[in-house]
């Protein structure tokens, strides 16, 4: 009789289902909370997630830096402000993604929100009567730094670069890594000094410059042989034949960071020979 039968199965799987419930009220004991163990095995296979520093200027005053990096959508790990005590402020823990940096690359990395520390200084970058001016800035457009200011940034960059081992080549302005957008820190941020006094970033060694400087050719090189170059070294260059605007804007980068008192945006020898010259310090 199927009605029975089927009758049967229910009352059976009641009993079955009140029999896993009792089972189940009856069981008291919680299953144990794992436990990390982070000391017996660790893996080679790794490398710190903070990979750059990026510095920038904000063009703001204190007030206004202050009210922007912590109200807007956009913000830095630490922020140095021109009042002259010797307070740096963190506005987002280094374990945290600051939005301070944008699109651009360098490296082979882009979005590099994700691998870097984002510092700001509060400086007007370029003077008021130059602003809106078309063409690249010379560097008396650029307004200085503090000391102060630059003696705090030497000792953070400083202290984090030795915390995360970072690359000295990977200690790059915000032009650096976005250069047909961006121009700070600008050119009155203080490269040479940093490298010669404080031993922070990359610099090149004079006599690899007189070098390469004393070595050129008779044939000049190709625009494609420049371009790689600038590549070796990190920066966004593209690969075509001719020297057009984005091209001319990271050799203004270039030279804002490398040879900041004759910012152009033209190729010329001296450029390259400094370029070559970072190469074969640093590898590129
Ligand atoms: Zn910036």
């Amino acid at each position: 009789m199927p009605f029975l039968k089927s009758e049967h199965v229910m009352v059976k799987n009641i009993f079955l289902a009140l029999g896993f419930t009792l089972t189940l009220i009856g069981c008291t004991t919680p299953a144990p909370r794992y436990s990390i163990d982070s000391t017996s095995y660790q893996a080679t296979g790794k490398n710190e997630r903070i990979q750059f520093i990026v510095l920038h200027y904000t063009a703001e005053n204190d007030a206004e830096s202050l009210r922007i990096l912590t109200e807007a959508r956009v913000s830095a790990h630490y922020l140095i402000l021109k009042k002259p005590d010797a307070r740096i402020y963190q506005l987002v823990p280094d374990s945290e993604r600051a939005w301070h940096a944008g699109a651009g690359s360098f490296a082979g990395r882009s979005v590099l929100n994700d691998t870097s520390i984002g510092i700001e200084i509060v400086n007007d970058g370029i003077a008021p009567e130059y602003r809106g001016q078309k063409g690249y800035h010379p560097y008396a457009h650029f307004v200085p730094f503090d000391a102060l200011q630059i003696r705090k940034v030497a000792q953070l960059v400083n202290d984090l670069a030795t915390r995360y081992r970072i690359d000295p080549t990977h200690i790059i302005a915000h032009s650096d890594m976005a250069p047909s957008r961006k121009i700070d820190p600008g050119a009155q941020f203080p490269w040479q000094r940093l490298y010669q006094e404080y031993g922070i970033g990359a610099w090149y060694d004079e006599a690899d410059k007189a070098e390469f400087l004393n070595r050129r050719t008779l044939v000049a090189p190709s625009v494609q042989e420049i371009k790689q170059a600038f590549r070796d070294y990190g920066y966004p260059m593209n690969d075509t034949d001719t020297w057009d605007k984005a091209s001319r804007d990271v050799i203004y980068a270039f030279q804002l960071h490398f040879r900041p008192e004759q910012p152009t945006g033209e190729m010329d020898a001296e450029t390259y020979a400094i370029l070559q010259a970072l190469n074969r310090k640093y590898g590129g």
